[in-house]
């Protein structure tokens, strides 16, 4: 068989554990028999971190802006056990992070749905895609106690002049939190949301508690509503899918009553607790997937999950594993479909469309891995566990 030719390289981000043993065979079993595979190969395992001082994740950042398309795999964040395990010079910065904070990203996560496990919440027949701001808000925030006293919030501007206002006069102990974001950011994450979801053809429901928090969360709405007007309506139209901005509380009850179907734009805090409901009530976070998109369209996909550290100590002693490949598998399949369709090669989108479909087939018919055997319920059909690399190989035969 002719394999696929690629125009333009993919940024490879290879990683830790686990994942970075799936993500071998995921190339050798799943992609190379097909695709002439280009990619540049940046090494962003523990190990190759601290031997470049950490300079590998800037570059494959850079690398990502110069191409366009980056697929992830998961990666270890350094703490103090980890320090002692891999012997560390420093403790490196999460690389996810510093990659974010590079491409100024907004992380897009969606499940991948299959017939056989049933959401918890039985409607969500499509997925539901949250979009969480990653800057700011109670992630920056400066608190403190408050003992008797005027706890109050100054703001000087760079003549030194002052405003105060009182927060709480207070007659007892308690506490006290000041916290910021900023338009540009706000800006950047709206971009991100409308882009995304003008790509998948999807609506754009967004929610602030601007009633409460009338001058904070109000602004995010009205850059949200400025930008969607000068920018964004026609193409809205165009596509048939509509922007909606409501409360808070008022998405969650919809959400629930929803199909599916939907790009959710939430806070930082509420895309953290609204991304884990979601995730959960989908069935596993092996299924999910994440994107990092930047403001101007450049794109980093990978699997919402982390390294898989307990699998990964049966594995080095020589045990088998049956550690769940799927979102790994989505996070490249992701990339080459968005570089096909960068490219023009539409062959190479076709490709990825159908690894997805062979994937999904493979669950589907029986054959899955261990996590996953527990959820699925079908008529006629008798879930499989299989290890991870017959998994692979049950999905290679259907493509
Ligand atoms: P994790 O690797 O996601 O694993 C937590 C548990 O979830 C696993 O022990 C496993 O449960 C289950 N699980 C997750 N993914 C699975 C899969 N693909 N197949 C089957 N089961 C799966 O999270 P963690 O243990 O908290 O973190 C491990 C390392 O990953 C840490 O060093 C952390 O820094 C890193 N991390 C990286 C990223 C990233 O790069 N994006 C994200 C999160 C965490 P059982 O053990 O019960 O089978
Ligand atoms: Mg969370």
């Amino acid at each position: 068989m002719k394999k696929i030719v690629m125009k333009t390289p993919l940024v490879e981000m290879d990683g830790d554990e686990m994942t970075r043993v799936l993500w071998g065979w995921i190339k050798e079993i799943l992609i190379e028999p097909y695709v002439d595979l280009k990619t540049e190969y940046y090494d962003l395992g523990l190990v190759n971190r601290d031997n470049t001082e950490d300079k590998v994740t800037a570059d494959s950042a850079n690398a990502t802006k110069k191409y366009g398309v980056a697929v992830k795999c998961a990666t270890i964040t350094p703490n103090n056990q980890r320090m002692e395990e891999y012997n560390l010079k420093k403790m490196w910065k999460s690389p996810n992070g510093t990659i974010r904070a590079m491409l100024d990203g907004t992380v897009f996560r969606a499940p991948i749905l299959v017939d056989g496990i049933t959401p918890y919440i039985p409607t969500w027949k499509k997925p539901i895609v949250i979009a969480r701001h990653a800057y700011g808000d109670v992630y920056k925030a400066v608190d403190g106690f408050a003992g008797e006293g005027k706890a109050e919030l100054v703001f000087t501007d760079r003549n030194g002049n002052e405003k105060r206002e009182v927060i709480h006069d207070f007659n007892s102990n308690g506490v006290v939190m000041a916290m910021h974001n900023t338009d540009k950011s706000i800006a950047s994450f709206a971009r991100a949301c409308f882009n995304y979801a003008l790509d998948l053809k999807l609506p754009l429901w967004f929610s602030t508690k601007d009633t409460i928090s009338k001058i904070y969360d109000g602004n995010f709405k009205a850059i949200f509503n400025k930008i969607f007007e000068e920018e964004y309506k026609d193409k809205f139209d165009k596509a048939g899918i509509e922007y909606m901005y409501t409360l808070i509380d008022d998405v969650v009850a919809r959400i629930v009553r929803s199909e599916g179907g939907i790009v959710w734009a939430c806070k930082n805090y509420d895309g953290d607790v609204m991304s884990d409901m979601v995730a959960t009530a989908y069935g596993s976070l092996a299924m999910m997937t994440s994107v990092l998109v930047s403001p101007d369209g450049i794109y980093e996909f990978e699997a919402a999950h982390g390294t898989v550290t307990r699998h990964y100590y049966k594995y080095i002693k020589g045990e088998e594993t049956s550690t769940n490949p799927v979102a790994t598998i989505f996070a490249w399949t992701g990339a080459l479909a968005k570089r096909g369709e960068l490219d023009n090669t539409p062959e190479l989108t076709a490709f990825a469309k159908r690894l997805e479909k062979a994937t999904i087939e493979t669950i589907e018919a029986g054959e899955m891995t261990g996590d996953l055997v527990g959820l699925f319920k079908k008529e006629g059909v008798t879930p499989k566990k299989l290890n991870s690399k017959d998994f692979l190989k049950a999905i290679a035969s259907r493509i």
